[in-house]
């Protein structure tokens, strides 16, 4: 039934006019009421990022009705790297869905620097997180439109400059047109790699002041993989940053790392201290580095499930 309901949502997004709505039908409204549009209050004032601090205060969120995550409770310091890991449908992305309003929270409250992101105006919020994730998404355009996307007041040479930064320059000047060059469904067809650094110098223009790296199965090579990982480490090193991790290498060296499972934060630790704990992650762990032998019974019981 839940399904059912999603293209009736983004007819909402789209269908911002609430009359016509109504005269869609009871449905709709029905809808709209249960999901109120996430948008700004009339006070709603820019966010100020001091130090990136984040944190989660007994946080609550259920999509139309069903809890997802709940008492999520957490402080990160402003330049710290968080990795996020647990289980497929623990909440780890809806989690961090929440720090941009994507939906607004049920209970609770989520603030960066001191401030409910409820508080701040929509446009001052997403402008200061950076989201990247293994599938970029790129439109129909040019390369340079591609990049500028979301930092319209860029120049050339800034987008060039994050270009090399992003070490996507090289293969743009290859282009037929450079950065003139049209991509998407119509134009030059990029590879995985080639999205991956455009999208990567669209968030290094940006600039934000905290990024959310989503580190979903990567369909790119290990070469382009590591060599991304490289600029990634680079630009997350002086800004607030959560890691979605699917392998626990990468986020082995994070300054903290939240275990979630079933929408709770079920472990908070360092690798280190979560290995000595010797619960979820330490069993994780275990599987990925084939130390399957000492699994415990419960783990493997649950996971054959
Ligand atoms: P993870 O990132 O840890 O795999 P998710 O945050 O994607 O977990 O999902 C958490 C739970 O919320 C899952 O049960 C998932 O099915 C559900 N869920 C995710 N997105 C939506 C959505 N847009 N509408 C309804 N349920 C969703």
């Amino acid at each position: 039934a839940q399904q059912f309901l999603w293209p009736i949502i983004r007819l909402g997004d789209v269908v911002d006019d609430y009359e016509r709505a109504k005269a869609a039908g009871s449905r709709v409204q029905a809808v709209l009421a249960r999901e109120p549009a996430v948008r700004d209050r009339p006070d709603a004032r820019p966010l100020a990022v001091t130090e990136g601090a984040v944190t989660y205060d007994d946080v609550r969120f259920a999509y139309s009705g069903e809890t997802v995550l709940s008492d999520v409770d957490f402080a990160i310091e402003g330049g710290a790297t968080v990795g996020v890991v647990g289980p497929t449908g623990a909440g780890k992305s809806t989690l961090l869905k929440l720090l941009p309003r994507l939906y607004d929270i049920d209970d609770g409250a989520i603030r960066i620097d001191g401030q409910d992101v409820r508080d701040v105006t929509l446009r001052s919020l997403r402008r200061s997180i950076g989201y990247v994730s293994q599938e970029p998404f790129l439109f129909f355009g040019t390369v340079r439109e591609n990049i500028r996307y979301g930092t319209f007041d860029a120049t050339d040479d800034d987008v060039e400059r994050a270009a090399r930064r992003a070490q996507a320059h090289g293969f743009i000047e290859n282009l037929p047109d450079g950065y003139e060059t049209r991509v998407g469904e119509r134009g030059v067809k990029l590879s995985g790699g080639q999205r991956q650094r455009l999208a990567l110098a669209r968030t290094m223009l940006k600039d934000p002041a905290i990024l959310v790296l989503d580190e979903a199965t990567s369909a790119v090579d290990t070469e382009t993989e590591a060599l991304i990982q490289d600029r990634l480490a680079e630009f997350a090193a002086d800004r607030t940053t959560f890691v979605i991790a699917h392998r626990l290498s990468t986020v082995r060296t994070a300054d903290r790392i939240l275990v979630l499972d079933d929408g709770q934060v079920v472990e908070d630790g360092t690798h280190e201290g979560l290995l000595e704990t010797d619960g979820l992650y330490a069993n994780f762990w275990r599987v990925q580095t084939g130390d399957l032998a000492s699994l415990p019974r419960e783990f493997l019981e649950r996971a054959l499930r």
